[in-house]
């Protein structure tokens, strides 16, 4: 008998997440607010729902794909009863990039109902969630995780359990502090190289074949950044986001970074308008009318 999966939350990332597992065999149940989002589900063989108390239904694993932590721990809030009344073990895999604390406070909760919370926040984007080749983290116990191996297998190239509860979305914030950081950097040193009268596109292949790389580099800037599409999937909305809950991990860690405080200001301070996509800074677009 096939395995029952539902997912909550089917944009940009969740949609390739629940196609993928449609298209493994799995049977999958997908919920959005957006009816939009639904329909899109459908096409790619997932059975749609129209509430989301349907997708805790008779299922053993729940992927989550949502913004931020606080739409998380609202759709755990609003299905509390249900997981109370449902009489098997529910596996909740969190893909998405939330709080360490929020994690680990929903974790032990449920516990306490008798089910499993994984955070598994990933990398790879909208292409690589469709693929199913994301890098996934993992906080959660080694019981949780061994249960939804092949859900997890299924959605990942490279899944990594980091620790205990919270220990993914730790690795995750490291992870996308870096890549905030770098978008910034890349950017900049190209600026420099315009400025004293080097072609960008020389500069960045310097870049790619030395010491200066990094997946922002040989990716997102060849991609998405030097032919001004800006549309890598991922919102400057989310990576702000991010990037201030890596200062706030800090904040509260007592780790002192320079740098990266000075990258979550440039962050902060960026203009959200016309900025579908997280390259859209007119500070750091390495283009010669950059002013
Ligand atoms: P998105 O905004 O495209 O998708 C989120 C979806 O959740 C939307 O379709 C929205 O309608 C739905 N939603 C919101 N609240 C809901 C609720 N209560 N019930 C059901 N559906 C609800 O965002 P995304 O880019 O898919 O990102 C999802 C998560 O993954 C975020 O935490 C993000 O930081 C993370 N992430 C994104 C990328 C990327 O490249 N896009 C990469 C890695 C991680």
């Amino acid at each position: 008998e096939r395995t029952t999966v539902g997912v909550v939350g089917l944009g940009a990332m969740g949609l390739g997440m629940a196609t993928t597992l449609a298209g493994k065999g799995f049977a999958v149940k997908g919920f959005d607010l957006s009816e939009a989002r639904r329909t899109l589900a459908a096409e790619g063989g997932v059975t749609p729902v129209e509430a989301l108390t349907d997708v805790f239904f008779d299922t053993n694993f729940i992927v989550f794909s949502l913004p931020t932590a606080k739409d998380v721990a609202a759709v755990v809030e609003a299905n509390l009863e249900a997981l109370k009344a449902a009489g098997r073990r529910v596996v909740i895999i969190d893909t998405s990039t939330s709080e360490p604390d929020v994690s680990r406070d929903l974790a032990a909760a449920l516990a306490g109902l008798g089910h499993g919370f994984i955070d598994a926040p990933v990398s790879g984007g909208p292409a690589g969630a469709a693929s199913g080749k994301l890098t996934m983290m993992i906080g959660g116990s080694d019981a949780d995780v061994a249960l939804a191996g092949p859900v997890i297998d299924a959605m990942s190239a490279k899944a990594l359990h980091v620790g205990p509860s919270g220990a993914g979305n730790v690795a995750k914030l490291v992870n996308n502090l870096l890549a905030a950081a770098h978008m910034v950097t890349t950017g900049e040193g190209l600026k420099l190289a315009l400025a004293a009268g080097l072609d960008a596109d020389e500069a960045l292949k310097v870049l790619n074949a030395a010491s200066g790389k990094s997946m922002i580099s040989e990716v997102h800037f060849p991609t998405w950044v030097m032919n001004g599409r800006f549309d890598s999937g991922f919102t400057m909305g989310l990576m702000r986001k991010d990037v201030r809950l890596a200062s706030e991990l800090a904040a509260r860690t007592g780790a002192d970074l320079p740098l990266s405080g000075a990258v979550a200001k440039l962050w902060a301070e960026s203009p959200l308008e016309n900025a579908e996509d997280f390259t859209r800074m007119g500070a750091f677009r390495p283009v010669a009318n950059d002013n």
